[in-house]
């Protein structure tokens, strides 16, 4: 199979009709052979019957339903372990990204060799103060984080090759940064397409300014666990060590201070209380190392790793 389409959704049963239709006409011009994966994350609208109705119609629809709302993550990964074309592309469900970019994606991971390529909505019919604007520097901040040159990491359309779909996972809220986590996984292809971008035709927006803070807060545990997620005490050993060290040694100073001086004053100082406070950190910090090593110890995929050739064996 050439491509599979997989189209998270919730709440979006008037554009479902449109969208199948198009991608439809898009692929027959090209002959490609193709699979549209629909996942409908626990829609409370008509979603499912709008796609059991397609899926009469049309045999290359094929359908997952949640029995709740999972959130987007949770859809695309579902959608990907099903997919099984060799090119995976990804698209919102609410015609705000252009069916029509789908052979040019395609062509990118085919010909030029890209392992994932991402679209960029340059220009963006959103709400430019609660997405556009914040979106533009959440982007600058995640370019300097993650070392990944995309402007618009989160764009709903992308396509990648069916290795990269079935390396990675995609949990939580993760799916704003899945060229972050294909990067982690060791695929180093990562191009960019301009993509048309068009203004919601039906239905709400399921994303707020909320999405910010909680991206923000993913991005620093998608860093922190890509690099210390299999030695949790490499960071929370050194700082705890070097938070306990730097107590002592004020502690150190206190006491001898006290031995010397007979009218030292201990508890009136500021230095006590930080030298208190580092001794605990220090040691705390250090008990979470601790757990962190046994938690990532006893995890399953400890010593799992993606291995891209072998050779005799
Ligand atoms: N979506 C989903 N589950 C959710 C929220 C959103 O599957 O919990 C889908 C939604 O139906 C759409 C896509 O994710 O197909 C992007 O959502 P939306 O268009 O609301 O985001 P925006 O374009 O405003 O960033
Ligand atoms: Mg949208």
């Amino acid at each position: 199979m050439d491509i599979s389409i997989v189209i998270p959704l919730f709440n979006e049963e008037e554009s479902l009709p449109e969208l199948c239709s198009w991608i439809t006409k898009v692929i027959d011009e090209h002959r490609f052979s193709y699979e549209i994966i629909l996942v409908d994350d626990g829609s409370k609208d008509c979603s499912w019957e709008v796609i059991e109705k397609i899926r009469r119609e049309n045999h290359h629809v094929k359908g997952i339903k949640f029995q709740r709302n999972y959130g987007k993550s949770a859809a695309l990964n579902e959608g990907f372990k099903a997919a099984s074309g060799d090119v995976v592309i990804t698209m919102d469900a609410d015609l705000q990204d252009s069916p029509d970019e789908i052979p040019e994606l395609r062509r990118m991971i085919v010909e030029d060799g890209f392992d994932l390529v991402s679209g960029w909505k340059k220009k963006r019919y959103d709400n430019t103060f609660t997405k556009n604007i914040p979106s533009k520097f959440f982007n600058a901040v995640a370019r300097r984080m993650t070392r990944v040159q995309l402007h618009d990491l989160n764009c709903g359309l992308k396509s990648y090759t069916k290795k990269v779909v079935k390396s990675i996972e995609v949990y939580g809220e993760m799916h704003r940064f899945i060229p972050v986590l294909a990067k982690l996984a060791g695929f180093r292809k990562i191009g960019e397409k301009i993509v048309e971008h068009r203004p919601r035709k039906y239905g709400t927006t399921k994303f707020g300014w909320e999405r910010f803070i909680n991206g923000f807060l993913d991005l620093t545990s998608i860093l922190f666990v890509g690099k210390f997620g299999k030695r949790p005490m490499h960071f929370f050993g050194l700082w705890g060590t070097v938070a306990f060290f730097v107590g002592l040694l004020i502690s150190l100073y206190l006491i001898i201070g006290k031995l010397v001086f007979t009218d030292f004053a201990l508890t009136n100082r500021p230095a006590f209380y930080l030298a208190l406070t580092l001794l605990i950190l220090g040691s705390q910090l250090f008990l979470a190392g601790f757990l962190g090593e046994l938690i990532s110890r006893n995890a399953p995929e400890r010593n799992s790793y993606l291995i891209e050739e072998k050779l005799g064996l």
